[in-house]
């Protein structure tokens, strides 16, 4: 493969996942980085205009599509051997978690994979107990985990945690939606703090972890100081950016329990990480103290993370030029910044 800035050396890269949210961006990271990029795409993705799109882009950019679905195993061998795949990144999405106990086989029976990232991207499930119906997924994951462990392929787990954007409690992929411009929904006493990494982040150092000896049979916790921010911090943030004072209005921990009573398939998933994260402090209540812990800055520390200030100018600039839109339309609009007529969202 090609030499990487740090030296190391690119492999053949396969990732699942491309369409989705945490795929795009690990994705882009993957061809920005001058590895052999390979997309496992499933038959009828391209059915959807927006996915269509994304596929053509990386594909332009030098991505190689491979159709298929990882549930089947023989093809999944075949795939691995053809083209020599050295690391494979699964983002599959909280639905087919399970999914990757048949990909598991075949990069075990092929033998040649010499580094394997599930689907993780989020908390370190060992240590977070979110309530039904998230502790489920959590399972699930876990039971890959173990899967990965017993087949003996080496891996790399990326406990990134949040994402850089608002986290409603009430929608999967915060980063396609604006911050609020008519009141904020406080969780609890909005004190608890989180950590926020922008999505391209996440691409990035995926990248750097999947070249690094020192992430073998690792977790890799994403910790980045100026990045812990709790929700009162992140709505005076916002308020500062679009010049405006909103109204807050309080989320009890009840409201977000009996959210995620309602067994609603994804939302009612959300509100339990919501709970555990504003609630709980599933993101800060650990110490990174077992062998098995590595903290990206520590390993990184010449790559800083982008801050949550420049991803919410993101969202402003984002409105300006009619990027970026509020799925669940605002009912006001702030004062400074003008709402575009846009139709769809656009990366
Ligand atoms: P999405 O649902 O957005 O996308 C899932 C992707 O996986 C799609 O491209 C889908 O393809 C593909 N896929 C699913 N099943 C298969 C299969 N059997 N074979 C091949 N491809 C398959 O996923 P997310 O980005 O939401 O989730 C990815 C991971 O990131 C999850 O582990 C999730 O928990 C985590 N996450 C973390 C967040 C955070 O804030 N830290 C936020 C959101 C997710 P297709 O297009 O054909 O459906």
């Amino acid at each position: 493969g090609p030499v990487l800035a740090d030296g190391a050396m690119g492999g053949r890269t396969l990732i699942i996942g491309s369409t989705g949210f945490i795929g795009r961006f690990i994705a882009e990271a993957c061809l920005d980085s001058g590895c052999p990029t390979y997309l496992l795409v499933r038959s009828g993705s391209s059915a959807f205009t927006t996915k269509a799109q994304t596929i053509h882009s990386l594909q332009n950019k030098g991505a190689t599509i491979i159709i298929g679905t990882i549930t089947d195993e023989k093809l999944m061998e075949k795939i691995l051997e053809e083209h020599k795949i050295e690391v494979v990144i699964s983002a599959v999405g909280g639905k087919s978690i399970l999914d990757q106990l048949q990909l598991i086989t075949a990069i075990k029976s092929v033998g040649t994979v010499k580094r394997f990232l599930p689907s993780e991207f989020g908390h370190d499930i060992e240590r977070a107990y979110p309530v039904e119906p998230g502790l489920r997924m959590y399972n699930e994951k876990r039971q890959v985990r173990r899967a990965i462990e017993e087949v003996g392929i080496p891996y790399t787990y990326i406990c990134c945690n949040s994402i850089a954007a608002w986290p409603y409690h009430d929608n999967t992929h915060p980063a396609d939606v604006l911050p609020p411009l008519d009141l904020f929904h406080i969780y609890g006493d909005g004190n608890v703090k989180a950590y926020f990494v922008a999505g391209t982040d996440i691409g990035r150092l995926t990248m750097k972890v999947i070249n690094d000896n020192r992430t073998i049979n690792k977790a890799v916790h994403f910790r980045p100081p100026n990045n812990l921010l709790s929700i009162n911090e992140l709505a005076s943030l916002w308020e500062k950016k679009i010049n405006r004072n909103l109204p807050r209005v309080t989320i009890t921990e009840d409201d977000l329990l009996n959210a995620a009573n309602e067994m609603r398939i994804p939302e009612s998933i959300v509100a339990a990480f919501t709970h555990d994260i504003f609630i709980q402090g599933c993101q800060i209540n650990f110490a990174l103290d077992r062998p098995t812990d590595v903290e990206a800055t520590s390993l990184y520390p010449d790559t800083p993370f982008r801050s949550i200030d420049d991803c919410f100018d993101d969202f402003v600039s984002g409105i300006l030029d009619g990027r970026v839109m509020s799925e669940k339309p605002a009912t006001g609009s702030a004062d400074g910044i003008k709402l575009p007529v846009s139709e769809a969202y656009a990366i």
